[in-house]
């Protein structure tokens, strides 16, 4: 043991384990000498655009931005980084919608992964449904977002398992972090159902590799924060599409109903019986009271009679189920099944009596339900804020405890503008040996997501102020909860958020991106630069 531990030390001091954003300097000038000269471009306009996120919290300018044509010329920037007398970071930038600067490479070289899918060059979605038989499959490039790859599949009458919400994210940016939906509790998050990948290491080796073949460079890079690999392409498992979807949401006045139901849904893990997709929301009194009269959801009228409820009872917080089921339109017998489907499930739970509020919608309208509120959210001017996300994994067991501590106390008077998840999933559906992290304790965990947004100043700053008491309340009460999209800033913060398998990181790291060039801004291992 001691050895080990000590061995550990070694590799952390080599890895020079500090957070940094810090840092600057020229790249060496025989950079330019390669063969992908000119495609790093290093202007103003070009490093501007990859020096900021979705979040608008964290800024820093990169030295360069680079554009790469095929996966070869990021392996060759890799190599020249990782192998100079003075190396400089690399982060793959995938649609730039993280939330705390994590495609941020102060002093190195954003790599614009998108680049990989423009042009003229091989088709990088390609949909594998020969035969009538499974396993279907899609090779898809780590740059290609996931509303096309949805739609090439669909061509096919097939669609990935599970879908994050909004679907203009890349492929390799949720398979960095997980890639959680309401489809998850059924079949694990995203990263469960990737087949193989193709990976450039920190070395700017390019391996391919799945289960049984580099197993330990596919498990460390399926959820790896982009700390281990750029991953150039997936092969994700797919299965049949459905044709429409009954989508609903129920309302609940109480949290032990509501919570009741969720894992009372979720149990179900068969499609013959329950919801498809299941996930929640979590709606401040004052949130209604005083926030938009309709949503791309909720009508008028709807809103109106959500308020009575709140008023009637005195309510604090309102909760939702938000349900789906899948359903092929071919013939009526299908429909009207569907129909005493989603009836006999109703009838089964506990929300407010009368309290439905449902629509019909096609398949791909309602996997890209997210793309319309931000068509709303843009003409209104409010997406492209600041965004102080606090995204939680809490266990079952403390969910109750969280809701008293958190809604019912640090926000009972707030009305922040943004959405709040909260939806259970099973544990078993994910795999421990990727890097991905969830609580230790209990089979059931939920997502909680404090989805904010910052419309002032001020705001900002009480967000963020909420958002450190929300920690400080898990903390005190021993929630047992960890962060997804997990954002630390000391090495303490990663070694509690990893526990057992931070050691594991450290020689993870050490093999595959030993100067630790990669994704800097995950603040993880300090930079070269
Ligand atoms: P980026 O932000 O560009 O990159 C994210 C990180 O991954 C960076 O560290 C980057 O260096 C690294 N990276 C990027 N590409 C690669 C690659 N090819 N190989 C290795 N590392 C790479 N998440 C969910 O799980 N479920 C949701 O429902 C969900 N909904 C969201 C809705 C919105 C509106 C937003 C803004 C985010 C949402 N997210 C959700 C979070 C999202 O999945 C992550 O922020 C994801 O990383 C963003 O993907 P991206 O392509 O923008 O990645």
């Amino acid at each position: 043991f001691l050895i080990l531990t000590s061995f550990l030390c070694v590799l952390a001091a080599q890895l020079q384990l500090r957070p940094s954003m810090a840092a600057a300097g020229a790249l060496p000038r025989d950079l330019f000498n390669l063969g992908i000269a000119s495609r790093i471009c290093t202007d103003h306009n070009s490093t501007a655009k990859a020096s900021t996120d979705f979040g608008h919290m964290f800024e820093a300018t990169p030295e360069a931005l680079f554009h790469p044509r095929t996966p070869a010329d990021i392996a060759e920037l890799i190599r020249f980084s990782s192998s100079s007398p003075a190396p400089f970071p690399v982060a793959p930038l995938g649609n730039g919608h993280s939330g705390r600067g994590q495609t941020l490479a102060p002093g190195g070289v954003v790599v614009d992964m998108r680049a990989l899918g423009r042009g003229h060059h091989a088709r990088r979605v390609n949909v594998s449904a020969a035969g009538d038989e499974p396993p279907y499959y899609v090779d898809a490039g780590g740059e290609q977002l996931w509303i096309d790859v949805v739609r090439a599949t669909l061509e096919h009458g097939l669609a990935p398992r599970v879908c994050t919400d909004y679907l203009h994210l890349t492929v390799g940016g949720t398979l960095s972090n997980a890639g959680i939906g309401g489809q998850a509790f059924r079949h694990g998050p995203q990263i469960a159902s990737v087949h193989e990948l193709d990976v450039i290491t920190g070395m700017g080796e390019m391996v391919t590799c799945s289960v049984t073949k580099n197993s330990e460079l596919f498990f460390a890079a399926l959820g790896g924060l982009g700390q281990f690999g750029v991953i150039t392409r997936a092969r994700i498992g797919l299965g049949p599409a459905p044709k429409r979807v009954r989508w609903v949401r129920l309302a609940y006045s109480s949290v032990v109903s509501f919570t009741k139901d969720q894992e009372m849904l979720i149990l179900d893990r068969a499609s013959d019986f329950g919801f498809d997709y299941i996930e929640g929301q979590v709606q401040l009194k004052r949130t209604l009271f005083e926030g938009p009269k309709s949503t791309t959801f909720f009508s008028y009228g709807d809103i109106t009679k959500l308020i009575g409820l709140a008023s009637q009872s005195g309510l604090s917080t309102i909760y939702y189920i938000e349900g789906a089921m899948y359903y092929s339109e071919d013939g009526t017998t299908l429909v009207d099944q569907a129909l005493q489907k989603m009836e006999a499930l109703l009838g089964q739970l506990s929300f407010e009596p009368g309290f439905v509020f449902s629509k019909d919608v096609t398949y791909v309208q309602f996997l890209d339900r997210v793309c319309e509120e931000e068509r709303v959210l843009r003409s209104a001017g409010v997406w492209d804020v600041p965004h102080p996300w606090l995204n939680l994994f809490v266990p079952r067991s403390r969910i109750l405890d969280f809701d008293a501590g958190v809604f019912k106390c640090i926000f009972r008077d707030s009305n922040p503008a943004g959405l709040i998840l909260m939806y259970p999933m099973n544990k078993d559906k994910w795999d421990d040996r990727m890097t991905t992290v969830t609580p230790t304790s209990d089979d059931v965990f939920y997502n909680v997501a404090l989805l904010w947004s910052a419309l002032s100043t001020n705001d900002v700053e009480q967000l963020h102020r909420d958002n450190k008491a929300v920690l400080a309340f898990l903390e005190k009460a021993n929630i047992g909860y960890k962060q997804y999209l997990p954002h630390h800033t000391s090495q303490d913060g990663w070694l509690q958020h990893f526990g057992v398998k931070w050691s594991k990181i450290i020689v993870l790291k050490a093999k595959y991106d030993p100067q630790a060039i990669l994704s800097p801004g995950q603040r993880m291992f300090l930079s070269p630069a």
